[in-house]
């Protein structure tokens, strides 16, 4: 009679779970490669970037991150749009229009307009500068770098600037309408900083990243 296969003996077959990793996009699990600063690994079920050389991976999200913050000050500070009807015809900003809403009661809506979709993008940028700059010229992360990027990552899900663009798009369909819109330059600055933070994002691998944190060199 043969031996029932036992969850215990079952475990017992598993390496050790720090020999495995797992891919985040379709959760294949799999033996950890020998990796060395030129390594680049892909899942092989789903093809998603797991491991790839540090320095040049850091050097372009820090590029992106200094584009997407530069974009982000055009964004808040250019006419947004203008509208016109019955000859008049009023240019406003996103800063403006956040303070239209500064006075009594829509204050808290002002304070989280300017939260979600300005500061907290802002502060997610500053946050990957600050730890990837030191990782990526080979030296030592800066101190409290883990719980930077854990704050990071933390705040990824309340940095809603590409919601705000599906959000104006939907209104000024409607505005159309009722009035002659004209897009100014902070739309397609925020356009385009849509479009560079989904690169950005796409781009950091987890792995590559916290391996980098722990073995700096
Ligand atoms: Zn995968």
């Amino acid at each position: 009679m043969s031996a029932p296969n036992t969850p215990a003996t079952a475990q017992a077959a598993l390496p050790p779970l720090e020999t495995l990793v797992a891919c985040p996009a379709c959760d294949l699990l799999m033996s950890v490669p020998e990796l060395t600063s030129e390594t680049r690994c892909r899942c092989p079920r789903c093809h998603h970037l797991l491991y790839a050389p540090r320095k040049q991976i850091f050097a372009k999200v820090i590029a992106l991150s200094l584009t997407v913050a530069i974009l982000m000050v055009g964004a808040v500070f250019f006419p947004f749009l203008q509208i016109s009807a019955g000859g008049i015809s009023h240019a406003s900003s996103i800063f403006d229009a956040a303070l239209a809403f500064s006075d009594g009661l829509l204050l808290p809506l002002s304070v989280a307009v300017m939260a979600l979709i300005v500061v907290l993008p802002m502060l997610r940028v500053t946050l990957l500068i600050y730890t990837l700059w030191p990782l990526s010229q080979g030296h030592r992360p800066w101190p409290q770098a883990r719980r930077a990027m854990h704050f990071s990552e933390a705040i990824q899900p309340w940095s809603m600037a590409e919601i705000f663009v599906v959000g104006a798009v939907v209104a000024l369909v409607k505005l159309a309408g009722l009035a002659t819109v004209t897009l100014g330059p902070a739309f397609w600055a925020f356009g385009l900083l849509v479009v560079v933070v989904t690169v950005k994002d796409n781009l950091i691998c987890d792995w590559t990243l916290w391996q980098a944190l722990d073995t700096p060199r």
